[in-house]
């Protein structure tokens, strides 16, 4: 059994809309209201254990009895809340993420998790979802949601889309095995080069076509908020100054909301392209072989071209992962050490190359080399040292 999220786009109506930001605000103010006290709490006694969201689950009635709305909120929405809560902390003890924050009333998306309990999500017909508290959603058609569902995601986007995510378990859906490596090399010009049958696919640079406009919005917003935080209107009963907030200002909201339309736009053209790639990869190929790259190194941008690659090998790994999980393939990462240097048909070490040659010739085998096709070789070689091709994680034989 593998678990698995499936993203619906779903279409409340207005009631439902009520109850969902009615909701969102809730879990807001639980959560808020739980970081307080834990901070608090830290404060007065720094030597106490840490408490667990089990322990802040008890709090939740008496949260209840003092402030009556959270009553309307779906109960296990509260539940994980304090669960990620914990968990928030316990990534900011590892040191891998800040300290929680507090959640401003305008965050920038805005979502609660309800856990499955007693049956209290279930498909209903072709495009049909019932889910506690709001009753039957409507989702678009063409998707089939399995039986099994462990809970469900639900948001909205800055751009006022909703959706759901479920997280559902389902049995694993194998592809056919074809016993066929594939070595990857990672760059910035070309997304991926793969070491055989001319696999290239170049970046997308979505800087430069949608992102033009993204910049002249971006900049509009900026001007506007500035413009914005400046303006002062005058109290007319208490004779004072009164600073406007931003969300005085229509045309503040204006661009912000079209800053966020295009972004998603992008995000979404982003996602599709490398959808598609990793599920020809996977489909294709029983091993897949990538670099190493360090998320360190990744966070090290250093131009925007390079950024953007950066985003995008990060994208291409995580969707990598959980495909070839899912569809029983493996992902093999290797140490990218000299893969650019070494010659693939030889391994003569030809030494730092600087990044303009793309091209070069072996001096000891006369093997002409694409720069790219020749790193996706070593890589893919690296992986093959791993284990042999059809024995994927099982002896072979
Ligand atoms: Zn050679």
């Amino acid at each position: 059994m593998v678990t698995k999220g499936l993203k619906l786009r779903i279409y409340p109506n207005k009631q439902q809309r009520q109850q969902l930001a009615q909701n969102f605000g809730c879990t807001r103010f639980v959560w808020n209201q739980m970081l307080a006290m834990l901070n608090e709490r830290h404060e007065n006694s720094p030597q106490a254990s840490f408490l667990t969201a089990y322990a802040l689950n008890h709090l939740l009635p008496l949260l209840k009895k003092e402030h009556p709305f959270l009553k309307e909120a779906e109960s296990t929405s509260l539940q994980v809340t304090n669960q990620h809560l914990i968990e928030a902390f316990h990534a900011f003890f590892r040191k891998e993420k800040g300290h929680p924050k507090f959640k401003a009333k305008h965050a920038f998306k805005q979502s609660y998790t309800s856990k499955f309990v007693n049956g209290n999500i279930q498909p209903v017909g072709d495009h049909g979802i019932r889910l506690p508290k709001l009753g039957i959603l409507r989702f678009k058609a063409g998707q089939r949601i399995p039986e099994t569902i462990k809970q469900v995601t639900l948001s909205r986007t800055p751009t006022g889309k909703y959706f759901a995510v479920l997280t559902v378990e389902g049995e694993n859906q194998a592809f056919p095995k074809t016993c066929q490596t594939i070595g990857c090399d990672l760059g910035v010009a070309d997304l991926l080069v793969g070491s055989v049958e001319d696999l290239r696919w170049p970046t997308t640079r979505f800087d430069q076509g949608l992102a033009h406009k993204l910049r002249i919005w971006q900049r509009k917003l900026a001007r506007r908020q500035q413009l914005a935080k400046k303006a002062i209107t005058w109290d007319r009963h208490l004779k004072v100054p009164v600073p406007r907030t931003m969300d005085h200002f229509k045309n503040v909201a204006r661009a912000r909301l079209q800053v966020a339309r295009i972004q998603e736009k992008i995000a979404n053209q982003r996602a599709d392209k490398l959808h598609k790639l990793t599920t020809q990869l996977v489909k294709a190929y029983d091993r897949i072989a990538l670099e190493n790259l360090k998320t360190k190194n990744l966070l090290r941008n250093h131009t925007l071209a390079r950024a953007i690659a950066n985003q995008a090998w990060g994208e291409l790994r995580r969707l990598l992962t959980y495909k070839c999980a899912w569809y029983g393939k493996e992902l093999v990462l290797v140490n990218p050490y000299k893969t650019s240097q070494l010659c693939s048909t030889c391994g003569h070490d030809d030494g730092k190359k600087a990044l303009a040659i793309r091209e070069w010739t072996c001096p000891q085998c006369g093997t002409h080399h694409d720069r790219d096709v020749n790193a996706a070789k070593n890589i893919e070689r690296l992986a093959l040292v791993k284990q042999t091709v059809c024995g994927l994680g099982t002896s072979p034989g």
